[in-house]
């Protein structure tokens, strides 16, 4: 087996909230927008839509992001660790999670255009009938919620310009 990539999942406020599942891949991020997050159910099924790849920089960002359109911009790193590739080939990817969170099997799997789907494997890190997003909903970096980090970038910068600033992060899902 390869060496391990790293791997993020970012919980971010856009148009909708979404969750942003992250893979290295060299040294880009290969990147999902997962509208429900990831579940360690095996019977849970969730829609990944592929968005562009995101530099490795992109992946470390906890914040709110500056002038977005849709939603507050919220970021937070929802979980984070490393990933071992199990298969890579074209419409398929499994993978073993090393998260704060997630733990074991993984796969994606095409199913359409702009349509892949998330499963976790049936393996001894399964939790079936568990609600992971729902029972952790916090960052794995500062303990915080989108909503109470949202809120402490308003506290600081009353001005209304909150910082940072993210650049090369176009994805405004
Ligand atoms: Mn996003």
């Amino acid at each position: 087996m390869a060496a391990p990539v790293r791997f993020v999942v970012q919980l971010h406020d856009a148009t909708t909230l979404h969750f942003d599942f992250r893979l290295q891949s060299g040294d880009v991020l290969r990147s999902w927008a997962v509208p429900k997050g990831l579940s360690l159910d095996p019977g849970v099924r969730r829609l990944a839509v592929p968005v562009d790849d995101h530099s490795l920089a992109a992946g470390e960002f906890e914040g709110v992001h500056d002038g977005q359109r849709h939603g507050t911009g919220a970021v937070i790193i929802w979980d984070e660790g490393t990933a071992d590739i199990v298969r890579d080939e074209p419409g398929h990817v499994s993978f073993i999670l090393h998260g704060r969170k997630l733990s074991g099997g993984f796969a994606l799997t095409r199913t359409g255009q702009k349509r892949w789907i998330l499963v976790k494997v049936r393996d001894e890190d399964a939790r079936p009938g568990s609600d992971i997003v729902a029972e952790q909903p916090a960052s794995v970096r500062s303990g915080k919620t989108w909503t109470q980090l949202h809120d402490a970038a308003q506290i600081v910068s009353p001005g209304g310009k909150h910082t940072p600033v993210m650049r090369g992060c176009s994805d405004s899902r």
